[in-house]
This record gives C-alpha cells, structure tokens and sequence, in this order.
C-alpha cells in the first residue's frame, strides 16, 4: 500500500499526459498558452487594478486582493491545471474598468464573480448589476470615477438587476443608499428587476439556504486558497468577493416585454423566465445598439443544475429565449455584454459575431436537451448519458462554449432528471441503502478496509483515479477515523481536480480533498450576513412559510393551535395589512390567507396583530424583544411556535465527503 500523508501533490505523470492531450486537442500550446477569446478579454482595458486590494467591512480581512491572481501572467500552463480552464481563469483574472462602447457604456470587471456595468443617461447613469457585495460595488464605483473623472455616485438614476441571484444584487449598498431609493423618478433612484425577483431571492437564498449555502464550498472552492495547486477560476469569474451582501426592495418590476424610457433612455426588456433563473430579462439599449444578455449566456457553457443544488433549469426554454433575442436583436446590436466574462463585438472582419455568439450558444443547450432525452429513449441510464454526452464538432473550439462552469455530464443528468426524475428505473433503487450502509456492505463484501485501501492504491498508482476515489471514498464513509482512507481519498481527488476544465469540477474536488485532510473549517458567517437583510424584504406570507420550513416537526410535542394574524408591512411608505390565520396541527405549521369582510363569523378567537419586524424576530427566537409590539390574547401561542423552531447556523457546518449520521 501506498505511504500517504496529508500533503497538497504535484500533478503526477498521468495527470501531465492528460492535460498535455487535451491541450493538443484543442490546439493549445502548454507553453504559450492564448487565444482570440484572451485578447477579446484583456481589450479596451482603461484603467488597470492591478495590485488592488479591497478591505472587508468592519474587519482586518480582505473582500478582495488582486494579487491572488498574479500567477496568471506566465505564459505557460502550470501541470496543475487545465489548459482550457487556464484561458478561462486568466480571462477572468484582468482586473480593472473596461470600456464596452467609449462615453457611453463601461464595466468594472475582475475584482468579484460578477461585473459591474454602467450605461450614460440623458441625465446621470444607469448601473445594470452590482456584483456580490457591498465592498467590491463600492470600490468599482471609485474606479469608475477614477476613469471617467466624473462624480457617478451622485448621479446615479437608476439601477437594473438582470436577475434573482446574489452575485447581481448582493452589492447594492455599496452602490445607492435605501433612503435614495424610491418612485419618484426626479429625485430618487429606481431599481427595475424582472417580475416575481423578490420571492425567487428568498427561495433560492432561504428555503434551502443552509444546505445550499454549505454546499457552495464545493461549488466554489471556499477553503481552496488561489494558486496553481489551489483555486483558479469559478467559471464566471476568477472568485466570488469575501464581503458583506445587502438587499433593498425594488421599485420598478418588469413584467412584459417591451420598450421603457429609463433616464431618457429606450431599454427594451426580453423577460426569460425559467432560464438561468427563475426570474431574469435581457434589455437591449436602442440608442447605443448594445445588447445585455444577463447570464443567458456568458463566457461559457452554463449550469442546468449548479452542484450548490437548485431547482433544475430548463435548457429548451434556455435555448428558446437566446433564439428569440438573436432574432430581435443581433442584427442591429453592436455589442453584446452581460454579467460575468467579457463583451463580444461585431467587427468589420466579423460582423456576424453577435449573431454566432447567441447561435452557438443556443445550439449547445438545445443538444444537451435534445441528445440527453434521445438516449434516455433508448434506454441508457443518466450516469452513462453523462460519459457519452460530446460538445458538437462544430463549435468544440469556440471558447466561450467550454465547460467552465456547467459541464456535459452534469447538464445531461439535469436533462434526465427535469424529465424523468432521479430515479432510474431499476428496482434495486426505489429504496437505496443510504450512503454509509451502502459503504459498510461495499467494505464488508471485499473483506476488510485494507483490502480495499490496497486495491484502490493499485488503481492510484494505475492513474485510475475515479477508481481510487470511489473506494477509497466508501472507507471514508464507513469508517471516517481511517486516515489512510481519508488520504488516499484526498490524493486522487486532487488529481481529478488538476484535470477537470469546469472550474465547478475543480473546485469540488480541492474542497473534497482539503476537508479529508484536515477537517470542516469553521465557519465563514458571510452566508448569514445577506441573509438576513433579504429576510427583512419577505414578505409576511413568504416569512410564514420559512417558520414551517425552519420548525422541527419530528421533535415537537406542541399542541396543536389556531391564531388569527394580522401583519403589518410597509413598502417605500405604502401601509398593507394582511391576514392569515396560522395553525399548528400535527407538528405541522400551516399559513393561509384569510379575508376578514368574507368571513366574519370566524370561529377563531384568538389572535395576533404584528408588524413584519416582529415575525423576524420570531423567526430568529428573539420573541421575548418585540412582547410588547405584538397585540395579541395568547403570547403562549407564538411561544409555543418559537420554542420548535431550529437555529440553522448550528447546522450549517455539516459534512459532505463523509456522514453526517454517527457512524
Ligand atoms: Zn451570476
């Protein structure tokens, strides 16, 4: 058996053979390693932030630090690294504003996953997202000032939020105040979102927030430092901000298509619900020929289903929206820009560029649409769609298509699963053994950990590193305290991440080697800090159905209760009142509405009346603070509710590579 220690590893022979055939494949030189795409990428760069460094709210640490990155400017590809993933890596690592279409349209990228862009008013500017968090916003506007030599922050008229995800909306305090938000369009700024924004934030981001939440470690790498044994790239992005979230409720939601005067401006909305998120729009800008393309596509293949989990994506409808937009607009665009990578021009050597970018893009999400269900009726299984599944000839080449972020295998098994659910028709899974009862039998059956430790070496020293890694894995799972397993585990991991061109992949595997060698890191609490200034913009019934969410029904022994809520909220100054009667039956919370002028004889008697900061409050076991601010005959009730609920934080730290369950 192998000696195995808890050492990061250089890439080992097979691992060089492997990344030097898939730079041959696609043409790359190892030792050189650019293309077109970098150039598209590094152009119109007006102001460099290189050697930035960006401090984090209220702390000694860093939201962001340039320099992470500075691996970047060798030429050739580390051993450690794929050399497609590198090209997108060092795309995402140029850090600074960039003009998208001089005096009119400018981006701050590189400094977070997501971009920054502004776009000239008749009278101030337009933002159109504002990345992750407070810090890095905040600081983009400073470049931008810096570059332009104009005050923006002063001049700011409105905001667009493309889409329901963080990376978009996250850093909005670090762009306008709350207090300078509002509808009247002369003196206050707007913020436009696409219909149903608001409840899809909060599901995405709470519902399954904790889980989710942990899970994106992997996503993203969160204990992988930079490096060329470490982080690289998320894909769209070099890296997602350390930093603080901030939420503010919008004023302005699009709900057809069409054109709006914003600041003097036409933008022409293209609502694509269901696509990248639930709730997301393209807008193309009329007067300056400039096509905003959100994250529909970007500078690479995208997720149907992001391993942080959520709900799956549809790449038909995906692939419908982009066809739709090329029609309507590629043709009279001279630009196409979005939220995360780099602009694409139209050019006098290439004027069908836009055009291709969205023909391409629709093409590979209408194939793994298409393919995944082609075999899923022939009858092969979503794990062996995911090992045939191929990138067309055609646009195998075409760099803002690879893999970077979502992959083939795992789009395909989203395909399967959105039309045919996880299971996969063989009996032997309707009632599967867990994970670690699966692992226990697995080591039983070959005879003992060592056996399969010293077979599993064999496949490592074989370069057979999925091999290695899953039995390995088992011995993990079965027996978490075998260090040996755990190492051997780690070591082959890390392999597959040194291979792997999605980032997603990559980091994943880093993240799973870095735990199994030295443990869950305590807890970074970013997560909670955004958290909770979304919460605060629920509304009442959304907050009631998180309160089910969040109540242990298995434990609680509370009996059963009736109470009629009457819930204060106030937005941008319009006071609502709204009714439910809230019920605990079986353990089970349950919310509905309830109109008072239809039924008056209502047999319920007791009842609550509250504004929306104290059902928070009671959302975090903080009833006892608000007692006095809540009307109501019977506190026990609400007591009663508190006393069931789970604080997730103490959750959040669970395991992933090994049970959570006592071995
Ligand atoms: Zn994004």
């Amino acid at each position: 058996m192998l000696n195995l220690n808890s050492e990061v590893k250089e890439a080992s022979d097979y691992t060089i053979d492997k990344n030097k055939k898939i730079a041959e494949e696609l043409g790359l030189d190892i030792d050189n390693n650019f293309t077109d795409e970098l150039e598209i990428a590094a152009d119109k760069l007006i102001l460099s932030a290189d050697g930035l460094k960006i401090k984090k709210l209220n702390s000694d640490e860093l939201a962001w630090d340039v320099d992470n990155y500075s691996f970047f400017k060798s030429k050739a590809t580390p051993y450690t690294i794929n050399p497609s993933l590198w090209i997108n890596g060092k795309g995402n690592s140029y850090a600074g504003v960039f003009e998208v279409i001089k005096d009119k349209i400018y981006q701050v990228r590189g400094l977070d996953i997501a971009n920054l862009t502004i776009i000239r008013g008749k009278s101030g500017w337009i933002v159109q997202d504002v990345m992750t968090n407070v810090e890095v916003s905040s600081k983009a506007i400073d470049l931008l000032e810096e570059a332009l030599k104009e005050n923006i922050r002063d001049n700011i008229k409105a905001i667009i939020i493309s889409h329901s995800h963080s990376d978009h909306y996250g850093g909005i305090k670090g762009v306008v105040k709350e207090e300078q938000v509002g509808h009247d369009v002369e003196t206050q700024v707007q913020i436009y979102v696409p219909v149903g924004f608001d409840a899809e934030c909060v599901k995405e981001t709470l519902f399954a927030g904790t889980a989710m939440g942990r899970r994106a470690e992997y996503q993203f790498g969160g204990a992988v430092k930079p490096g060329i044994k470490g982080k690289v790239s998320v894909g769209i992005g070099v890296d997602i901000s350390n930093g603080t979230g901030s939420f503010i409720t919008p004023t302005n939601y699009i709900s057809e298509n069409g054109i709006v005067e914003i600041d003097g401006l036409k933008v022409d909305f293209q609502l694509t619900p269901g696509t990248e998120a639930p709730a997301e729009m393209n807008n193309y800008f009329v007067d300056y020929k400039a096509f905003w393309v959100a994250e529909n596509c970007t500078g690479t293949l995208h997720n149907l289903y992001p391993i942080r989990g959520a709900q799956l994506r549809d790449s038909s409808a995906w692939a419908s929206f982009i066809l739709e937009a090329m029609d309507k607009y590629a043709d009279k665009s001279d630009v196409i820009f979005q939220s995360h990578n780099w602009p694409h021009f139209n050019t006098k050597e290439h004027p069908d560029t836009i055009r291709n970018y969205l023909l391409n893009n629709a093409s590979l999400y209408k194939y793994i649409h298409d393919q995944t269900l082609l075999y899923a009726n022939e009858g092969f299984t979503a794990k062996e769609i995911a090992k045939k599944i191929r990138i067309p000839e055609n646009i195998k080449k075409d760099y803002y298509l690879r893999p970077y972020y979502g992959s083939l295998p795992i789009n395909a098994r989203a395909v399967y699963t959105k039309y045919l659910g996880f299971f996969n028709g063989n009996p032997n899974e309707i009632d599967p053994l867990t994970e670690v009862e699966e692992a226990k039998t697995f080591v039983e059956y070959v005879g003992s950990e060592e056996e399969v430790l010293t077979k599993a070496s064999k496949d490592y020293e074989a370069g057979e590193y999925n091999r290695a890694a899953y039995a390995a894995g088992k011995v993990v799972l079965a027996n978490p305290k075998n260090q040996q397993a755990r190492f051997l585990t780690a070591d082959a991991f890390e392999q597959l991440g040194y291979v792997s061109e999605s980032s997603v992949w990559r980091n994943a595997y880093l993240q799973g080697a870095f735990e199994l060698r030295a443990g869950v890191r305590t807890p970074g609490d970013r997560k909670a800090e955004s958290g909770s200034d979304l919460a605060k913009c629920m509304s009442a019934e959304l907050l009631l159905k998180y309160i089910g969410i969040l109540y242990d029904s298995d434990k609680s022994k509370a009996k059963d209760f009736e109470l009629r809520l009457k819930i204060h909220e106030n937005t941008y100054g319009n006071e609502s009142e709204n009714n439910f009667v809230l019920k605990l039956y079986g353990g089970v919370v349950l919310s509905y509405p309830y109109d008072e002028k239809v039924d008056d004889k209502s047999s319920i008697e007791a009842y609550a009346e509250l504004n929306k900061e104290a059902l928070f409050a009671l959302l975090n076991k903080k009833l006892s603070l608000v007692k006095d601010k809540i009307k109501t005959n019977k506190f026990e009730y609400l007591e009663r509710l508190e006393e069931g609920l789970i604080d997730v934080k103490e959750h959040s730290r669970f395991k992933l590579v090994e049970s959570n369950e006592t071995v």
